[in-house]
């Protein structure tokens, strides 16, 4: 199979020829039609993930066609429609026996754990837990966009910041992380604060309803622009980026007993920010992450895509080859375009 390859962290990958993958007896090998290019996998080749081992092949937003199934499969057979979460659960462990795979000890990782999707094929383990039907309406590409991103961000805005109508919410950083998230707490009946330093990404972020927006560059304190549009703070504040001045913004952001939920990764010169816990004490605030979300979380997501309440299809950018991917995934940091990236041509 055609897969794209790194054999050193922060060096160029290179698109090559490797052997097809077999499935494992509880596993599947999925033909790939479709996989999304994140912040994530460039995390992954810069060298941030300590679960990589080299030589690796990225990609962890998938969607494809089931190509084999191992022999304790019970729920899925050749030519079913499919995509993952980013995280897939062992099954035994028992975060898992709580329904929480995403929080899995004994994580399955494509694009990290194991080898991704940048590839033709990609192997899924514990295919009857870890895999999702995709409805006849989602498109590959769609689909694709939501493994990591869109999940993640109904997640945390669905079902970790359990946003209801009328309250506002802050979205700290507009790239496919925010752009979801703002969707989604729209869809939910949220009054949207959108800050980002791109006018392109607002424009977006407003045509999917931000009522306000914040351009970081034109004001001296972004918490306080929030509060003033808020007045007085949002009930929930999202960091989607992954940095330290969006997260202590987002916190700076809150109401009191409001709620900041990290999506952005955290990692290298960011990991460790600094959180004013004399504030989380006084007001009472929550500071909540999203890892993904639960393959059994995917059905409420789909209704709300087939009743026309979310949109993902808006949130697809630029749809490139396998080849192209090498340049998208090392441009990553740049933050260029607007929207997801998917890789639709292998
Ligand atoms: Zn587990
Ligand atoms: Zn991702």
């Amino acid at each position: 199979m055609k897969a794209i390859l790194y054999e050193a962290f922060s060096q160029p990958p290179k698109l090559v020829s490797l052997s097809d993958p077999a499935p494992k007896p509880h596993g599947v090998v999925i033909r790939v039609m479709a996989t999304g290019v994140c912040r994530s996998d460039w995390h992954g080749w810069v060298g941030h993930d300590a679960d990589i081992v080299l030589p690796h092949v990225p990609g962890h937003e998938l969607a494809g066609i089931v190509e084999a199934v191992g022999n304790e499969v019970t729920r899925w057979k050749p030519g079913d429609r499919v995509t993952v979460p980013f995280v897939g659960g062992c099954g035994s462990c028992p975060e898992c026996h709580a329904g929480h795979q995403q929080v899995c000890d004994n994580q399955f990782q494509p694009g990290f754990t194991h080898w991704g999707s940048f590839a033709e094929y990609v192997s899924i383990e514990r295919a009857d837990l870890n895999l999702v039907a995709l409805p006849e309406s989602l498109d590959f590409a769609t689909a694709a966009s939501l493994g990591c991103r869109f999940v993640t961000s109904f997640r945390a805005v669905v079902d970790q910041g359990k946003v209801s109508a009328g309250q506002w919410v802050a979205v700290h950083g507009c790239g496919g992380v925010g752009l979801s998230a703002i969707m989604i707490a729209v869809a939910a009946g949220a009054n949207v604060v959108a800050v980002d330093i791109s006018e392109p990404a607002l424009a977006l972020a407003r045509k999917l309803g931000a009522v306000a927006t914040v351009n970081a560059r034109d004001v001296d304190d972004v918490p306080a622009a929030v509060l003033e549009i808020s007045g007085g703070g949002v009930h929930v504040s999202l960091d989607a980026l992954g940095a330290i001045g969006t997260c202590v913004n987002s916190i700076h952001s809150l109401r009191k007993r409001g709620k900041h939920i990290q999506v952005g990764l955290m990692l290298g010169n960011d990991s460790m920010p600094p959180v004013p816990m004399g504030r989380v004490i006084s007001h009472e605030l929550e500071i909540l992450g999203s890892h993904g979300m639960q393959a059994h979380r995917y059905g409420a997501m789909f209704e709300m895509i087939a009743a026309g309440r979310l949109k993902p299809a808006e949130l697809v950018g630029r749809k490139i080859t396998l080849a192209q991917s090498i340049d998208a995934l090392m441009g990553m940091d740049r933050f260029e375009g607007v929207g997801v990236t998917v890789v639709t041509e292998f």
